[in-house]
């Protein structure tokens, strides 16, 4: 099955892929990780996007179809996958398009995640992240901020620089700007699902499964 999972920064994209991947046995795609993980790993990559990430500013479009191209051309993705965080410009939805056609791959859901504004402000700045497990977490459902509840790891919970409350409204400008557009690219060529990204993560899920798995 080949998914992409939209919508605006901190809606939930990358929970739910998470659970989809495990459920649908399909691998997590999000190009944000690969960026993260590269400025971590401090490779030619990392470094040069490392500036730009951190501003929630959009790395250009060619750098991130490069990542996305090399992903779905390799084994881990040939029985299907589920992109989080990619396309975000028209211009790579364009890229990702040809992709489809040379990879021969025709039936793509889309699922557009929505959520208010504010909600989605209200989230970003709760968000911590774990460097041990990469568990996303919310700071008012963890007991004890020094322990990671997943993975048990000490002090290893942090706050994006791209959650902080500075750049978590530039991100969200950029998302209505620049991403909102590629809906309405993929409205007549792909099959589009809307979820109401505001309700607990369980029923969020439940739904997307009852879309895409009718029976
Ligand atoms: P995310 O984890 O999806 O919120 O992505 C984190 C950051 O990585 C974004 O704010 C951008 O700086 C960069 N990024 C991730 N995906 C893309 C993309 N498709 N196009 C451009 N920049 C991206």
């Amino acid at each position: 099955m080949y998914i992409i999972l939209f919508g605006s920064p901190g809606v939930g994209k990358g929970t739910q892929a998470k659970i989809l991947s495990e459920k649908l046995g399909i691998p997590h795609i999000s190009t944000g990780d690969i960026l993260r993980d590269a400025i971590r790993n401090k490779t030619t990559l990392g470094l040069e996007a490392k500036k730009i990430v951190d501003s929630g500013q959009l790395v250009p479009d060619e750098i991130v179809v490069g990542i996305i191209r090399e992903v779905l051309k390799s084994e881990q993705t040939k029985n299907g996958f589920i992109l989080d965080g990619f396309p975000r410009t028209v211009q790579q939805a364009e890229s990702l398009e040809h992709l489809f056609n040379e990879l021969n791959i025709s039936e793509v859901f889309l699922i557009h995640i929505t959520a208010h504004t504010e909600e989605v402000i209200r989230r970003l700045s709760l968000r911590r992240s774990c460097k041990q497990c990469q568990a996303i977490l919310n700071l008012n459902e963890i007991e004890n901020p020094e322990v990671c509840p997943i993975c048990g790891a000490i002090n290893s919970l942090y706050q994006r620089h791209d959650d902080e409350e500075s750049v978590i409204k530039d991100r969200i400008n950029i998302y209505n700007i620049t991403t909102f557009p590629v809906l309405d690219f993929y409205k007549d060529r792909k099959k589009c699902l809307t979820i109401d990204g505001f309700q607990p993560i369980e029923a969020v899920n439940a739904q997307i499964m009852k879309e895409l798995k009718p029976d």
